[in-house]
């Protein structure tokens, strides 16, 4: 369609949920058209993840980005200046070769992702046609489960607990809305549940209470009792983020709030335990990033049974995807598009965990923004779960929102199957 090409990027300096700058980026099209997109930021972030670009220098203790944005708006640009925003793959391939670095250390994936989505934006702000459709076409028309992380500890609360999340799932639902409703009913047991023991409702950096417990398994606990109090048991799951690669030291995985050293078989045992004892239905990084044989036993014990999700295990990274599935670890892939940095390299490890049969789960950050576009895209690729905090903070509710106003508008009543 002519009028699609770039015309203008505007690159802004925003805070995110914690507090820290990151990039909102808008891009204005010949024909007049906008889009415009934020990226979010992570805490345990894996180490193969694409580069994250910072000012450095004394402005917020060096995590500014105000340069970056001088350097979208005035390099960048003249690379893309007159491209064409509805052919996404050229256009990334554009920034990646404008960028020149494998990891994207140039620019930073930051860079790159806020003008790879805004530009997907303003392509269907062209076309008038909202984000998902545009993305997904007639293909996009069912709902992801969500997942909704009620209890936060590792790196994204001040507490004692080393797991970093405890989410519910809403397996028994028979619509989004429905899930989104039993979830949040199950969330606010669980607050009378921590008041009534004299447990903090404070929450942490996902909207999920933080309380300090006597011990990690006692979150489970908490979980299963909210969701028997809200009259939810057999129909809400439970699903675990261990983030486990913050542990990994020397071989060892040494919990960092209670200072135990456990092995990767230690660990393994007591999973599968947990997954006998309790409704748990998936465990995200359970083991550490570069420990695959042990990904692979535990994969073979418990892959038949729940699903294995690999987050800093393949950083939404189309190539180590296909490595995991011919070698035979995870049989779940976490979606972030900032760990790979353009919407065209997202799409492709999409395509890769759907070809290996793995499902699909489309991430938040625990620093993020309003933006919605996860939400969009979860339901334009028929993900099979959408991974945005608890039902509390604006920024987590948004996708949820979002995504209730997608069903709405498809009035879909196909529900992704678990
Ligand atoms: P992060 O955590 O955004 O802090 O990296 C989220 C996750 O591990 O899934
Ligand atoms: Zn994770």
């Amino acid at each position: 369609m002519q009028g699609t090409e770039i015309a203008k990027i505007s690159a802004l300096e925003i805070l995110d949920s914690r507090g820290a700058p990151t990039i909102f980026c808008k891009t204005t099209l010949t024909c007049g058209a906008e889009g415009a997109a934020s990226v979010p930021a992570g805490a345990s972030r894996g180490k193969n993840e694409a580069y994250e670009k910072r000012d450095g220098g004394s402005r917020y203790g060096g995590r500014g980005v105000d340069d970056i944005c001088r350097r979208m708006e005035r390099e960048l640009f003249k690379n893309i200046n007159g491209a064409d925003a509805a052919n996404q793959k050229m256009l990334d391939g554009i920034l990646l070769r404008a960028d020149g670095f494998a990891n994207k250390s140039n620019f930073g994936a930051n860079a790159l992702l806020a003008v790879s989505l805004s530009c997907a934006r303003a392509a269907a702000a062209a076309y008038s046609m909202p984000l998902y459709r545009y993305l997904g076409g007639i293909y996009g028309t069912s709902m992801p489960v969500p997942m909704m992380n009620v209890l936060n500890g590792g790196a994204h609360a001040a507490n004692n607990i080393d797991i970093q999340e405890f989410m519910l799932v809403p397996s028994g639902a028979l619509s989004y809305r429905e899930g989104v409703r039993m979830c949040a009913e199950v969330y606010s047991k669980l607050r009378s549940s921590l008041k009534k023991s004299g447990l903090s409702t404070g929450v942490g950096d996902e909207g999920g209470f933080a309380p300090d417990l006597s011990s990690d398994e006692d979150a489970v606990k908490y979980l299963c009792e909210a969701i028997s109090d809200a009259g939810y048991e057999g129909k809400v799951k439970i699903a675990l983020d261990v983030a486990a690669s913050e542990w990994f030291c020397d071989g060892k995985y040494v919990l960092p709030k209670k200072a135990q050293e456990f092995s990767a078989n230690d660990i393994i045992e007591k999973f599968s335990l947990w997954t006998e004892k309790y409704p748990i239905i998936s465990i995200e990084d359970p083991l550490a990033e570069e420990d695959f044989d042990a990904w692979k036993k535990i994969t073979a014990v418990l892959g038949k049974r729940i699903s294995l999700v690999g987050d800093d295990l393949f950083v939404t990274d189309a190539h180590r995807i296909d490595v995991g599935a011919d070698e035979g670890y995870a049989n779940a892939v976490l979606i972030k598009p900032n760990q790979t940095g353009t919407l065209s390299e997202t799409f492709a490890a999409i395509r890769s965990a759907k070809k290996a049969g793995y499902k699909t789960i489309i991430s938040h950050r625990s620093g993020d923004t309003p933006d919605d576009f996860i939400a969009d895209l979860a339901a334009a690729c028929c993900a099979d779960f959408i991974k945005s905090g608890a039902p509390a903070r604006g920024e987590r509710i948004a996708k949820y929102n979002r995504l209730l106003e997608i069903e709405k508008e498809i009035n879909s009543s196909c529900f992704a199957e678990l």
